[in-house]
């Protein structure tokens, strides 16, 4: 029988190199990171405090096919996966999109693996209040990759379509967007998320009950969860945030100071590790 590769899981003072995917995440005190570079791992928060260098060799693989690609598409995604896959498709970010129903999915066999099932509307607060929609199998690690450091289930709905009209009625109150900025800086006041929620069920009640009448008495049901809070890894928040951008300059070093969202905070600036999904990287702590 051949013997199964464990991923390499490397403490600091090593090089390592391969493509990069979203870092994995879990929740804690402080949250766990460890960063994704091909078959290799590197347990990230043992570097806080540590010199931490990243270095694009100039090469992109397509994180679904892993074909060689000069430009990512959509974090990660080469031209003709980008237009071919149905998790590349506008009705993924705006789900009120969906066209399944028109028999224009782009992939149906997948759609009803990923859309078709049960999906929460949320409240959380990363940079200020906002709403936001995911599977219910992506919580809470949708939350950590946001940075968010509360965050509150609200409703659950049957399908992903379904959470996108839900959420469309919530942005006439409460923003979707997460300041990215804002959120690196640390500062975030602490919301009542259970009371937001319930000042939100109020103001929104009616536009609630139209989408019951459209889609099912059941079909949008009210959570009684109680709020999470998050804790991330951080020794200093930079007071003025400054980006790194691996396309411009291909060699980041600097000492790392914490990770937060999909973000690595070091000294020299931060880098949305995220954003260079399928980048090829030395990576040496
Ligand atoms: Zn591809």
């Amino acid at each position: 029988m051949p013997a199964v590769t464990e991923p390499q899981l490397i403490g600091s003072g090593q090089t390592l190199q391969g493509c990069l995917t979203k870092m994995a995440v879990e929740p804690g005190a402080p949250a766990r990171y460890v960063l994704r570079a091909g078959e290799h791992r590197l347990e990230l928060n043992a570097c806080l405090g540590k010199p931490l260098q990243l270095e694009w060799t100039g090469a992109i693989a397509c994180t679904h096919c892993g074909r060689a690609t000069r430009k990512s598409f959509a974090q990660g995604y080469c031209y003709p996966c980008f237009k071919r896959l149905a998790q590349c498709d506008t009705c993924i970010m705006k789900p009120e999109l969906c066209h399944f129903f028109e028999g224009t999915c782009r992939e149906p066999d997948w759609a009803e693996r990923h859309c078709f099932q049960p999906h929460v509307v949320y409240l959380a607060n990363a940079s200020g209040l906002k709403v936001g929609i995911t599977r219910a199998s992506q919580m809470p690690t949708r939350w950590l990759d946001q940075g968010a450091v509360q965050a509150l289930p609200i409703l659950e709905v049957d399908t992903r379509q379904q959470s996108g009209f839900v959420e469309v009625l919530f942005k006439e109150e409460v923003s979707d967007r997460t300041n990215w900025r804002a959120m690196l800086k640390g500062s975030t006041e602490l919301l009542d998320l259970a009371a937001e929620r319930d000042r939100l069920l109020g103001r929104l009640g009616s536009g609630l009950a139209n989408l019951r009448e459209r889609f099912g008495a059941d079909a949008i049901r009210v959570l009684d969860e109680s709020p999470l809070s998050f804790d991330y890894p951080v020794l200093e928040f930079p007071a003025k945030v400054v980006s790194h951008n691996l396309d411009k300059n291909p060699l980041v070093t600097g000492t790392l100071l914490g990770i937060k969202g999909q973000y690595l905070i070091l000294d020299s600036g931060v880098i949305n590790l995220r954003k260079f999904t399928g980048y090829e990287v030395r990576v040496s702590a």
